[in-house]
């Protein structure tokens, strides 16, 4: 079997086609906590940056990767939690730009983008995308539930900053989260921050997959029209994604790798198996469901995945 422990996929990306993921962090570490996380309440709240792993390591990996032959359209290094956490993350991404040209991203909240030496590790990559959902210190607070007491307007200094420095492409993404940062009132003031930020393009995603506090609901669709009005930018708020795959020839293992990362819910599975021609779809969902590191969530009337 052909395992990786820190490439994932490809999965599908809505920004971005189809994606390689790396993991530069252990699962569960991240500086927020986000009430909509996808990966459900941050079991490991830092804010030091750490080498969790070896460069080289995470090279190996990916030079056997790249003996596959398989194509993507981009490289992604997004955690089970924050990458910037990544005190190698520079170095990382010099050494994947030696040995591929597909573009690499890296998809970080941006909480440490006023700190220079995280601001220098992310030149190095094509597209940064962070995220930015709040306009004030208290809905930070309720959004991000940022680790310690870290201050908004930090954050957003060291965003504004980076857009100036960064030469690559920088996509902002906006989750927008009902009763909290979707109204006209909120839609404006985030605009009026971000016309202090030199971005290439916004997306404004929602929480589609089960979401870390179940009270983290989705706008409707006219607020997310609005938002799209006002922001300028593009709903991504689909429902279904195909195009996962893996390189790992087990069927379990192979689902179980991506949901670490990426949760999957019950139709994307089930199409992911049916393209590896899997014949015992059923035999997986009932390991799934018994299998005490994952956790099966019912949002929206169907069962999603993670690990
Ligand atoms: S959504 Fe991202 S930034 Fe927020 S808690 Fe989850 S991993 Fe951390």
């Amino acid at each position: 079997m052909n395992y990786f422990k820190h490439l994932f996929g490809p999965v599908p990306s809505r920004r971005m086609g189809l994606s390689l993921g790396i993991s530069p962090i252990p699962e569960g570490y991240c500086n927020y906590s986000c009430i909509y996380c996808q990966l459900g309440r941050t079991d490991h709240m830092t804010n030091t940056r750490q080498s969790f792993f070896e460069v080289s390591d995470i090279i190996n990996e990916f030079k056997q990767w790249l003996r596959l032959k398989k194509e993507v359209d981009v490289i992604t290094i997004v955690g089970e939690g924050e990458p910037t956490l990544y005190k190698n993350l520079g170095q990382l991404l010099i050494e994947l730009k030696k040995l591929t040209n597909i573009p690499i991203a890296v998809i970080t909240n941006g909480a440490l983008l006023s700190e220079k030496e995280v601001r220098d590790d992310l030149k190095y990559a094509d597209i940064v995308l962070p995220s930015f959902d709040a306009t004030n210190d208290e809905d930070f607070i309720k959004i991000n539930r940022s680790y310690g007491k870290m201050d908004f307007s930090k954050v957003f200094e060291g965003l504004k900053q980076f857009s100036k420095e960064f030469k690559g492409q920088l996509w902002i993404e906006i989750m927008l989260v009902k009763g909290y940062n979707d109204s006209e009132e909120k839609l404006i003031a985030l605009k009026d921050l971000l016309d202090q930020v030199e971005y290439d393009r916004i997306f404004i995603n929602t929480p589609v997959r089960p979401p870390a506090e179940s009270y983290a609901h989705e706008p409707s669709d006219e607020t997310i029209e609005m938002a799209t009005g006002i922001l300028g930018g593009v709903a991504i708020n689909h429902l279904i994604s195909n195009g996962f795959s893996s390189d790992i020839t087990d069927d379990y293992e192979a689902i179980v790798s991506i949901i670490k990362r990426h949760p999957m819910n019950q139709f994307e599975i089930k199409s992911f198996l049916e393209i590896r021609l899997c014949e015992n779809i059923n035999e997986i969902f009932n390991r799934l469901s018994q299998d005490e590191k994952i956790e099966v969530v019912e949002y929206k009337g169907y069962k999603t995945y993670r690990g």
